[in-house]
């Protein structure tokens, strides 16, 4: 089962995320049908939408990662207050190196926040310690990790720790040393499981008081009615010569790799 685990910790002056995401990369990767290296990829990613969309407050709140490095792939996660998360990947074989991310964060009480920053190498854990740091001025010291062989999860999940204003030089030195100790989050998540973790490197009590469990899942959010919401607006002509040229309308889900596909018939009953 998949889990973030959350808490303060330093006196208060720092929250800390264990997650173990095994589960949502495993499904994740047997959707998409993915190679090893690309399921690492969009696994990391997907930890961090789980660890990201586990911090919305309203209920209403979501959160999507896309990375465009420059040689022309793509890699777009997404998450839901609910800890509903998906995503896919497309190419990304060159890592990524250039190109930039963007963070849409929609807390579901105003405007969306909308963080841009430039990739510079390295891994999915280095280039969002610097997006926390540039786009939302939070010193963040974090570890997101994937294992994959042969197309099995062994382990993924990760460790993020969030400095608080008023925190002091010590727990910042001290949260780098963490991260750094994990710096293999996989290999930690498959050794001493998310509440080993806690236990280990931070003497924290899983089911103590102050520590908060929920269980973030893959999940897409598409269905029939959302995808004919998408078609209608097209107009009746329109889809009427999509199915006279190929049969019938058919629209694709990137995240669940799943086809809806729309007949005559269908188009029909819709403009009736
Ligand atoms: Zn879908």
């Amino acid at each position: 089962m998949n889990k973030l685990y959350k808490c303060l910790i330093y006196g208060g002056n720092a929250s800390l995320s264990v997650l173990d995401t095994t589960e949502l990369v495993q499904r994740a990767t047997d959707i998409h049908g993915l190679d090893d290296a690309s399921a690492v990829l969009l696994g990391e990613m997907l930890t961090a939408a789980a660890y990201m969309a586990g911090c919305l407050k309203n209920p209403r709140g979501a959160v999507s990662l896309t990375v465009k490095p420059s040689g022309g792939a793509v890699i777009s996660v997404s998450g839901d207050a609910d800890g509903h998360i998906r995503g896919y990947i497309e190419g990304a074989e060159g890592g990524l190196g250039g190109g930039t991310l963007t963070v849409i964060k929609d807390d579901g009480f105003y405007r969306p926040f909308v963080g841009v920053c430039e990739l510079t190498g390295g891994g999915v854990s280095e280039n969002l310690i610097r997006y926390f740091r540039d786009s939302e001025q939070i010193p963040t010291a974090l570890s997101f990790g994937a294992d994959v062989k042969n197309g099995k999860v062994k382990a993924a999940g990760g460790v993020v720790i969030q400095l608080m204003p008023g925190h002091g030089e010590k727990d910042e030195k001290a949260a780098w040393e963490k991260a750094e100790a994990l710096s293999d989050a996989a290999g930690a998540v498959f050794k001493h499981g998310a509440e080993g973790i806690l236990r280990e490197y931070f003497g924290v009590q899983p089911d103590g008081k102050g520590v908060y469990l929920s269980f973030p899942e893959y999940k897409c959010n598409c269905s029939r009615k959302k995808i004919t919401g998408v078609i209608v607006p097209l107009g009746r002509a329109e889809l009427e010569s999509i199915i006279a040229e190929q049969g019938c309308v058919k629209v694709h889900c990137h995240y669940c790799n799943k086809d809806y596909t729309f007949t005559q018939d269908d188009v029909d009953k819709l403009f009736r």
